[in-house]
């Protein structure tokens, strides 16, 4: 076991993690270490086959001359990258951003972290111990994938969270039921109808909401600039308030919360819709019960009508709460001031325990939506910066 020191160590090398590396960097004087897989997330827990919901403008990973955005890396890669942006691109660009800035990332997982004077001490999965002034938290949400109690009673082998898969031509031939009306659900549907499975997708809303419906109000400039921020989160006008989190705090809680659940609400990319002529949609419905029949499973819905299915797929989406991060002590977490999961963070987005920043959804109860976005890296990794390269002079 060896122990080894920096001033700031980041946890997680997607979007977040590798954008705040490239703009801490630069501050003379401060060893920056980042540890986490790159890009781990989206190489591992999305579909492969899967296209980026964001705009390409709204897909950048920031550093702070903006030399390594999507344009550049467009250029780089001989132009071979189009929009919508295709995963495996997401994941080749992600990883040469991450060789540009942050050649070094340590790979390891942080098993365990821990306050100890004078700052942090990590430990990692094979045994070795850190010790840092700083740590900034980007470990993103896979911890938080949310699976709905109804299914809880059914063996794994016949229900799975979207996040479980990378290839879905594991169900070819299979009856799969999809829970869900996001991005994810449809998504899936697409990929899974188009890969040989009988799919039909559950939704508990009376409609499927379609993002883009009117492609001109997106695209025909400058009436798009005018209603919709670059990264296009949200509804018109409301998605410029998005765009700047500083803005957006400042709003009473109540609308903060309520403008939050509207940015993100369930919805499909309009692309997908095509894709889902032949898939049957169950719209204002819900599933009541789900358990075991004949090898496959048994859904009951809130119409009376049962459903026998090979495999349950939930695209539930995730639920942020930060103590299921379980690299987190729990003493630690104690110290941290939260709701509803969600951690408290200053300007600089650090919580309430002196030296420990949040990046990512976690930030987005003080932030906003944009911060579960890959386009609030560059808000998020400047405000660190400033408030780092401030406190560190
Ligand atoms: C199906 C799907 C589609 C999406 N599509 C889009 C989209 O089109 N556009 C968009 O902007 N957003 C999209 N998102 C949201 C997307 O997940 C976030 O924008 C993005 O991943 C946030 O980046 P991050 O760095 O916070 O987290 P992540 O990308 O999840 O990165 C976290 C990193 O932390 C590392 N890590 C985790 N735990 C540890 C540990 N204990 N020790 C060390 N390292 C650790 C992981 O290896 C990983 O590399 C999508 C999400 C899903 C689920």
């Amino acid at each position: 076991m060896s122990i080894t020191k920096s001033d700031i160590a980041i946890i997680g090398a997607g979007p977040y993690g590798l954008s705040a590396a490239a703009h801490l960097r630069p501050i003379p004087g401060l060893d920056v270490h980042v540890f986490g897989e790159p890009m781990s997330f989206w190489e591992r827990h999305m579909p492969t086959g899967m296209l980026l919901r964001s705009p390409w403008e709204g897909s950048n990973l920031s550093d702070p001359k903006r030399r390594f955005t999507l344009d550049a890396y467009k250029v780089f890669s001989d132009n071979h990258l189009s929009s919508p942006v295709p995963l495996e691109r997401f994941v080749k660009y992600g990883q040469w951003f991450q060789r540009q800035v942050v050649p070094d990332v340590d790979p390891r997982k942080v098993t365990h972290l821990e306050k100890v004077s004078r700052g942090f001490q990590l430990t990692l999965e094979d045994g070795d111990i850190w010790r840092s002034r700083r740590v900034v938290v980007a470990t993103g949400i896979a911890s938080f994938a949310w699976r709905p109690p109804e299914f809880a009673k059914l063996p794994r082998g016949l229900v799975s969270h979207t996040s479980e898969h990378r290839n879905l031509s594991c169900f070819a031939g299979k009856k799969v039921m999809i829970i869900g009306s996001g991005q994810s659900a449809l998504e899936s549907a697409a990929l899974l109808h188009e890969s040989g499975a009988d799919v039909e997708v559950i939704v508990r809303m009376h409609m499927v909401r379609w993002l883009w419906r009117y492609a001109w109000l997106h695209t025909c400039k400058p009436l798009a600039r005018l209603l919709y921020a670059p990264s296009d989160i949200g509804p018109a006008a409301l998605s410029h308030l998005v765009e700047r989190p500083d803005w957006y705090r400042r709003f009473p809680r109540c609308l903060q919360d309520s403008w939050a659940v509207i940015a993100i609400r369930p919805a499909g990319a309009a692309w997908l819709k095509q894709r889902l002529d032949s898939v049957p949609i169950r719209t204002g419905r819900s599933v009541v019960s789900a358990a075991p029949s004949n090898g496959g499973a048994l859904v009951k819905l809130d119409d009376g009508s049962t459903h026998p299915v090979d495999h349950i797929l939930l695209a539930t989406g995730y639920r942020v709460d930060v103590s299921r991060y379980n690299f987190l002590d729990i003493q630690l977490l104690r110290s941290i001031r939260r709701v509803n999961g969600f951690p408290c963070l200053s300007r600089g987005l650090e919580s309430s325990l002196p030296g420990l920043h949040f990046l990512g959804a976690p930030a987005a109860w003080s932030f906003g939506p944009l911060m579960r976005f890959v386009a609030g890296t560059g808000f998020a990794a400047q405000r660190l910066a400033r408030s780092i390269s401030r406190t560190s002079n």
